[in-house]
């Protein structure tokens, strides 16, 4: 087996995978590959990369095992047949999950003499070995500590938010429910600009301006969250109800499709029939607290 500081395995070779596996050829390491589509690895393998012929070998190859799967479900196919090769193995995940998926997934590695880093790594492939992108980790700190140079290699930042391996997911995933949430509002901007005969090109410095007025909001409202103040003395609810209902009338007068806007006055619709209409909309975040009954 190679030194963990000079040598690494990467199993998975999507996108991501294959980012992660030329990163590490680019600062010189020894690499082994393995995936599922073996062809996948013909780029690296003529870059100097080793495809393992198997997961046991693969895993055999190196302590530090780069996971960077679909899924949680998918590393259960790989991994679950290889049962005794997984002892003292380092598995740093990169695949996305749950908290609880990766909770559960570092108790397995633990019953099979494996130790499991959760990784969220939050840029796209071009990101992969750039020295400002960042990537969320937790798991045990000594672990982290140990392996950190391998790890800034994926990206150049390492974010290390503590013990519980569920934390890296809920990093992740905080960023992925407003990036989803967030993009969908911008296809539902364009898809109103186009009724309106404007292309997207046309509202994309608006949007822009928009989207960076954002943070100013973030940083006012976190104090007064935290401190449970949802004062109505700069917006008040009832004004956000009659503006979202604007928005859902606007986009239902052009006639495009409601579903987001109809979703977003629904929850306002709630947050008045709560008593919260003078109150800020920050309010709603009381309501959110808890699944609908
Ligand atoms: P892909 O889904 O394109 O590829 C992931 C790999 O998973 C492939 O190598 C694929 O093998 C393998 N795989 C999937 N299912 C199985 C299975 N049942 N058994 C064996 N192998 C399987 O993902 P990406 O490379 O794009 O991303 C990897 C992870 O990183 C994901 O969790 C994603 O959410 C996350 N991520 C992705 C970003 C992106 O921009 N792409 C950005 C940030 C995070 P095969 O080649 O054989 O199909």
């Amino acid at each position: 087996m190679s030194s963990s500081t000079q040598s690494v395995t990467v199993i998975g070779l999507g996108p991501m995978g294959q980012a992660m596996a030329a990163a590490f050829l680019d600062h010189g390491y020894a690499v082994t590959v393995w995936n599922r589509t073996a062809s996948r690895a013909d780029d690296l393998v003529a870059r100097g990369a080793v495809l393992a012929p198997s997961v046991e070998e693969a895993l055999a190859a190196n302590e530090v095992v780069i996971l960077s799967l679909t899924d949680y479900a998918a590393m259960y196919d790989v991994l679950e047949p290889t049962a005794t090769a997984l002892a003292g193995r380092v598995l740093v995940n990169l695949s996305s999950d749950t908290p609880e998926q990766a909770r559960a997934a570092a108790r397995w590695a633990v019953e099979r003499g494996a130790v499991q880093l959760t990784g969220g790594i939050t840029v796209p492939p071009s990101g992969v070995g750039q020295s400002a992108s960042s990537t969320f980790y937790s798991g045990p700190r000594e672990v982290f500590d140990k392996h950190r140079l391998v790890l800034e290699v994926v990206t150049g930042r390492t974010d290390y938010r503590g013990e519980d391996p569920g934390l890296a997911a809920l990093f992740y995933q905080l960023g992925m429910v407003m990036f989803w949430t967030s993009m969908l509002s911008y296809w539902q901007a364009i898809a109103l600009a186009r009724a309106n005969g404007l292309a997207a090109a046309d509202i994309l410095q608006h949007a822009t301006d928009t989207a960076n007025s954002l943070p100013g909001f973030f940083a006012f409202y976190a104090e007064r969250i935290d401190a449970g103040r949802h004062l109505g003395d700069v917006d008040r609810l009832a004004m956000g109800m009659a503006s979202v209902e604007h928005v859902l009338h606007t986009n239902a007068d052009a006639g495009v499709d409601t579903a987001l806007p109809t979703a977003v006055a629904r929850l306002f619709r709630r947050g008045m029939d709560a008593g919260h209409a003078a109150d800020s909309f920050s309010s709603l975040v009381e309501l959110l607290k808890k699944a609908e009954a």
